[in-house]
């Protein structure tokens, strides 16, 4: 078991680790950047050390700085969040190799999953469905790379192997400029990523975002909690989520879960996970994996009733997992609004001093956030002020709960997207249920 601590990370989610943390009666390390001195968890941590300035690239990715932290506190496993250095395999190293417990998975299968090509062949070894595309990466032959287009079928879009945050990708729809699109995607990828491999793939039209959220424990134990559907998306950015994802048979879900889950197994995955999938027409196919706790995690714990951090804690802590496939039932429907610092109209940062913050409350209303009244949004870091969940029996009795803790939200002295998510949880589509990727982009295209 885990002792104290340090948590690698600012904001809602450093507080959602800290508040795990300090229900299973560990000690708590806050580390924090010169603009951060005001956050919550800060504050309600057992200790706190200022580690730089407010770049993140002095603070929190700054290695030595935590890890001379995690020493000089005496902490014992070290939680990175996510974004940061959650997924930097050479952090997961150097915090093992220093004697700490890093709280996710190995460096070696951080890094395999990290590149996008040795992830797909990784799943395709387990069977988990991957999208139709090259053997890995594209061969130097222009001969070789167009046969493969043509077996693929048009468009496709070709990927950089170490891409992410959804750039490093370019859909081409015909073979006349597909040479040219590979060259320029390499290009970008070796200077954006610091390598020019790049892969192809068939261009899925019009897919739902449907991801598998999986715990392991590294000791031949995984399960899966079901799908979350993170389709309604800007410039790839998850703006609502929900679980379970609408309309998929239970069948195919605990099918692909059970996949999911054998993908564990085979590479020895520790800790908490996701695998991200492109769905259309009944398939799912396998686009990558996600080796960390995810912004969007409540939703799932909502419906099975896991804590999902707890869970991270426990196993990093050497335990083997204490829930079975078969204890895990999903049950009601659950739905998260991310409330971003931003110009509802325009999305530019809106970054400033909360006046007044009321949070919505009531049965089956869950509020995420480390923001107050007066504190404030410092401009440096991602804009996200806290995430609003709901939980029902049914999607529409969670949707009726959203309207409901929305119009209750105030956020006062900074702009905020929560206009936005009002007006999307009154679509006729979304209320529906099960739109595309491209539907929210394109009802602000035509909206706005
Ligand atoms: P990143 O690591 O940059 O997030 P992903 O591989 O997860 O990259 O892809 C990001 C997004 O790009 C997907 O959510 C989807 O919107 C789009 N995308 C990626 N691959 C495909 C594909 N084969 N067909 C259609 N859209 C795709």
């Amino acid at each position: 078991m885990l002792e104290k601590v340090l948590i690698a990370n600012r904001g809602e989610i450093a507080l959602r680790v800290l508040r795990a943390c300090k229900e299973l009666g560990i000690k708590t390390v806050a580390v924090h950047s010169t603009a951060d001195r005001e956050l919550k968890h800060v504050r309600l941590a057992d200790e706190a050390v200022c580690i730089g300035p407010p770049p993140s690239a002095q603070s929190y990715l700054d290695v030595p700085a935590i890890i001379s932290v995690a020493e000089l506190t005496n902490a014992d496993g070290i939680h990175p969040g996510y974004g940061f250095l959650s997924e930097n395999a050479d952090f997961a190293e150097q915090v093992e190799k220093s004697g700490f417990t890093f709280i996710g998975p190995t460096a070696e299968t951080i890094r395999l999953m990290g590149d996008k090509v040795s992830a797909k062949h990784q799943m395709r070894r387990t069977g988990v469905p991957i999208v139709p595309g090259s053997d890995g990466a594209l061969p130097d032959d222009p001969e070789e790379v167009l046969r493969i287009a043509w077996e693929i079928g048009f468009p496709v879009i070709v990927k950089a192997a170490a891409g992410g945050g959804g750039r490093g990708m370019r859909v081409v729809h015909n073979e006349e400029v597909l040479l040219s699109s590979i060259q320029v995607t390499q290009s970008e990828a070796q200077a954006a990523f610091g390598s020019p491999v790049v892969y192809m793939e068939k261009f899925l039209q019009r897919p739902r975002h449907v991801e598998i959220q999986v715990l392991a424990d590294g000791q031949g134990n995984a399960i899966h909690l079901g799908d979350r559907d993170c389709s309604l998306q800007r410039r790839h950015q998850k703006v609502i989520e929900e679980a379970p994802a609408p309309g998929i048979d239970a069948a195919l879900r605990n099918e692909i879960g059970q996949s999911c889950v054998q993908a564990c197994l085979d590479m020895g995955y520790r800790g908490a996970g996701t695998f991200e999938f492109l769905y259309e027409d009944n398939g799912f196919y396998f686009i990558e994996m996600n080796t960390r706790v995810q912004v969007e995690h409540p939703v799932t714990e909502m419906i099975s009733g896991v804590d999902i951090v707890r869970e991270q804690l426990l196993i990093a802590g050497g335990e083997p997992l204490s829930i079975k496939q078969e204890d895990v039932v999903l049950s009601g429907h659950s739905i998260e609004c991310r409330i971003n610092a931003e110009d509802p109209r325009t999305f530019m940062p809106s970054p400033g001093t909360i006046k007044t913050f009321h949070a919505p409350g009531g049965h089956g209303v869950r509020v995420d956030s480390h923001v107050y009244s007066g504190y404030t949004v410092p401009p440096h870091y991602d804009s996200l002020i806290g995430k609003v969940i709901t939980f029902a029996d049914t999607r529409d009795a969670a949707l009726a709960k959203m309207r409901q803790a929305l119009d209750e939200l105030v956020v006062d002295g900074i702009r905020t997207n929560a206009a936005l998510h009002r007006e999307l949880v009154t679509d006729t589509s979304f209320m529906a249920g099960g739109v595309s990727i491209h539907y929210l982009e394109s009802k602000l295209e035509h909206e706005h």
